[in-house]
């Protein structure tokens, strides 16, 4: 049986886009981030799947992620760079998790490594412009020397100069040539004070695409791997990218109404004509944006748009008009986005229609949707 609710993720298109970011940096290497459940598309198949294509290393926020995928067997390079006091180092540097530090994280990783005697791996993070994580650049430099002190006495091993980002999804903005500048500087600084690192990286989905100048020796993909575009004019057919996520469920009602049948809580929706409405089973409870209405959904080959408010379990999409006598589609699929290529609604069109971005989108839908792998073994070779 067909689940009645379900997200599709096609690995082979996870494939695809990590070859296309590949060829795009090469010879700079690929960390595949796979954090917040791989962007909603499930962490360890998408993890598992961008190996298989060539990315050489994985990326999440937090080391409880990080040993998820120690324990599913993955042993790849692995980077976490979210921590709070209450962060596991023990089990991250046990399990050879490399941790991202900005300045207080590193007292807890010697301890860490001591209890565990063996070294930790560090990237240490500069804070280039974001104002999120990252040493600010005052401290960079005592940061550079303690690390150096704790790498000769054995306990760590610094692999990795860090930064993230801030406006590189658009790039016309000068910003991200400042945020290069300080990254340069603070490499070199760390460089000349006797680091040598494995990899210096700085790129994000959107820096990959728009600036080569940003790849160094690793880029960080996000977004892209997932086959979305960060860029607001730009799709991710133009990319060269192909949407991993498809979102639907089996029409659970159909019937024809008159005109001026109201719609939904807060009857903000009333049919202008005869008509017939199909009711979807997803809502807000299971990540469907509440704000979402007037988004797209495909249905037997037509694509209607969402009507009424959004609710927590259901929607109502207006087909806009009579069926065929004896015509119904009940149990019909309702696709909510796919890959536009097959015809499918685009997850940009739900993130407009619900005034957020498609990381969004796909992320929020919830683990109660089923999901459902397609192509789990590779059909094109690993170069
Ligand atoms: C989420 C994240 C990324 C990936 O960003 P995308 O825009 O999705 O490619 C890279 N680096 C860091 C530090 C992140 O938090």
């Amino acid at each position: 049986m067909t689940p009645e609710r379900q997200v599709q993720v096609d690995l082979e298109a996870i494939r695809h886009n990590v070859r296309r970011i590949a060829q795009i940096v090469s010879p700079a290497q690929v960390m595949a981030v796979v954090k917040a459940d791989g962007y909603g598309h499930g962490m360890i198949p998408v993890a598992q799947a961008a190996l298989q294509a060539g990315a050489n290393w994985l990326g999440v926020a937090r080391v409880s992620q990080a040993l998820t995928l120690r324990e599913a067997g993955i042993e790849a390079p692995l980077l976490a760079w979210l921590h709070t006091p209450a962060t596991d180092f023990a089990a991250a540097v046990e399990q050879d998790v490399d941790l991202g530090v900005s300045g207080w994280e590193l007292d807890h990783i010697v301890a860490a490594a001591r209890e565990q005697q063996r070294p930790a791996r560090v990237h240490l993070k500069i804070d280039t412009g974001l104002g999120r994580n990252g040493s600010p650049a005052a401290r960079w430099d005592s940061l550079v020397g303690e690390a150096l002190e704790y790498q000769d006495e054995g306990l760590l091993r610094v692999v990795g100069l860090f930064s993230h980002l801030a406006v590189a999804d658009e790039p016309q903005r000068e910003e991200t040539d400042a945020q290069l500048q300080r990254f340069r500087e603070a490499v070199a600084l760390a460089e000349d004070a006797g680091v040598d690192v494995e990899v210096r990286h700085l790129a994000n989905t959107p820096a990959i695409f728009s600036r080569p100048d940003t790849h160094f020796d690793l880029v960080r993909a996000g977004v892209g791997i997932y086959g979305l575009s960060p860029f607001a004019g730009q799709t991710s057919e133009e990319l060269g990218l192909r949407p991993a996520m498809t979102l639907k469920a089996l029409v659970a009602h159909c019937k024809e109404v008159p005109a001026g049948q109201g719609v939904s809580y807060g009857l903000k929706y009333y049919t202008k004509e005869p008509s017939t409405l199909a009711l979807v089973p997803l809502g807000y409870g299971d990540g469907v944006p509440r704000s979402g209405t007037g988004a797209p959904v495909r249905i037997a080959g037509g694509v209607y748009p969402v009507v009424g408010t959004i609710a927590m379990d259901q929607l109502v999409v207006d087909l806009g008009g009579r069926l065929p006598e004896g015509e119904s589609v009940l149990g019909a699929e309702a696709v909510l986005f796919g890959a536009a290529d097959d015809g499918d609604p685009s997850v940009d069109l739900w993130a407009a229609a619900a005034g957020t971005i498609n990381y969004e989108i796909v992320t929020r839908v919830a683990s109660s949707v089923e999901r459902v792998y397609l192509n789990e073994q590779p059909t094109e070779d690993v170069q």
